[in-house]
């Protein structure tokens, strides 16, 4: 057994000891089986809430309407879930009541994706009634029972469905995919931040391309937000190395500059996007419309900072499909030979600038400071105050 689920074993022991049963389940169960890496171990346990807390010393309770309580354990958190089943749902996002029960079976059964229904108890045995492990052999995503049902009880699950495609580089099941095809518009019941959260998801995975493609081909796409007319969008995405890119906002500008998107600011605040990322996909998008050669303009290299102009010269790489490598590796090289890195590190400041050319202070002293800086930048005249006071006088500034 993997070292991460040893180490929560003494939990599972110790809810065991009380009587009740506790199981590793979900992600956790099906990464281990797939030899990828375990980010956290979820636990299912027969006790319900209140039985927990009387287990354990140390519980905080971060969900415990929906059953969850969380359990520290050497200096790290265990979320434990009891065994639950789910009432009707009737606007095919959340279940109208949730009900605690002592079945694990039951409590896989309501879960989305065979993968994902399987436990694991102390011992690493493996509970699968669903045959999680087979359609993980089959790299396959199969929904738990007639996916139909299961995407109108949660439309979200057919979101899920693809971040998996992309992440696992699996396939949809036939019925599964055709279900998707039926049951897109669905997914305008499901709020915003959810559908986001599995699209970043979607955007970061290694198969991103298949999950465009599904999406495509499913016709899911035309039922995100502002989507409706990126069909062809999607498609050209698909034609490029978009496996390049590591940082869903890469992709981003991508969507807006390929699908010709006039506000940048208002698509994706229908998405919910955090402002500062949605700045952040501003600024490169300019510069990949403007098509910024940082070796060259070494002012907007100095602005946009390597990390941005590194994004930026990636992303016009794949646009114009050639390999960005080197003019990557070219961007670094120019940043670090900057003669400075940021404003303080220029010799000279608002106040020389006052006393220099005698004048209040005003506008004008942000301006002269951005002359001096590029002309810095260029290396025209060297980083040091006489220098520059020289180059002024030179320049007939001062
Ligand atoms: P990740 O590794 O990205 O966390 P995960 O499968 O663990 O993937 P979570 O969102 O953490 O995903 O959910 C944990 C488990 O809860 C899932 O494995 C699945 O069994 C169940 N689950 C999560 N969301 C749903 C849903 N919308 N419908 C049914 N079951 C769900
Ligand atoms: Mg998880």
């Amino acid at each position: 057994m993997d070292k991460i689920f040893q180490k929560a074993v003494p939990i599972l022991e110790q809810i065991e000891d009380a009587g009740f049963q506790a199981f590793f389940v979900g992600g956790s169960v099906r990464d281990y089986l797939l030899q990828r890496e375990i980010n956290d171990v979820d636990i299912a346990s027969s006790a319900t809430p209140s039985e927990i807390k009387t287990i354990f010393a140390k519980t905080v309770d971060v969900g415990i309407e929906h059953g969850t309580v969380m359990v520290l354990h050497e200096r790290a958190g265990y979320e434990i879930t009891t065994f639950r089943t789910e009432g009707n749902y009737t606007d095919f996002r959340r279940p109208d009541s949730v009900q605690f029960i002592r079945s694990l079976q039951e409590d896989l059964k309501r879960r989305d994706f065979t993968m994902n229904a399987m436990a694991m108890d102390k011992n690493g045995q493996i509970i699968d009634p669903f045959l999680g492990k087979k359609a993980i052999e089959g790299k396959l995503i199969v929904t738990v029972g007639n996916p139909d049902e299961r995407f109108r009880e949660d439309a979200l699950r057919m979101m899920r469905g693809l971040r998996f495609v992309s992440q696992l580089s699996f396939d949809l099941d036939g019925q599964t995919l055709q279900s998707l095809k039926n049951n897109g518009a669905l997914l305008e019941n499901i709020a915003v931040e959810r559908i986001y959260a599995e699209f970043e998801k979607l955007l970061k995975g290694k198969n991103r391309k298949k999950a465009f493609h599904l999406l495509s081909e499913s016709g899911l796409y035309k039922f995100l937000p502002g989507f409706k007319s990126l069909g062809k969008t999607l498609e050209i995405l698909q034609t490029l190395n978009i496996e390049k890119l590591d940082d869903p906002v890469e992709l981003w500008v991508l969507l807006l500059v390929i699908g010709n998107i006039e506000d940048t600011e208002a698509f994706l605040r229908i998405w919910k996007m955090p402002v500062k990322q949605i700045r952040e996909i501003g600024r490169l998008r300019f510069h990949v419309e403007k098509g910024t050669d940082f070796t060259e303009d070494k002012m907007a290299l100095f602005h946009s900072g390597l990390n941005e102009a590194a994004k930026v010269t990636k992303i016009i790489a794949v646009l114009d499909h050639f390999n960005g490598n080197e003019a990557e590796w070219k961007v670094k090289e120019a940043f670090h030979r900057l003669p400075i890195h940021s404003l303080k590190e220029l010799a000279v400041d608002g106040n020389d600038l006052v006393a220099w050319f005698a004048q209040r202070p005003g506008p004008w002293v942000k301006e002269e400071m951005e002359l001096i800086l590029s002309a810095v930048l260029r290396e025209d005249v060297i980083n040091r105050k006489t220098d520059i006071k020289g180059w002024l006088e030179l320049c007939n500034r001062i």
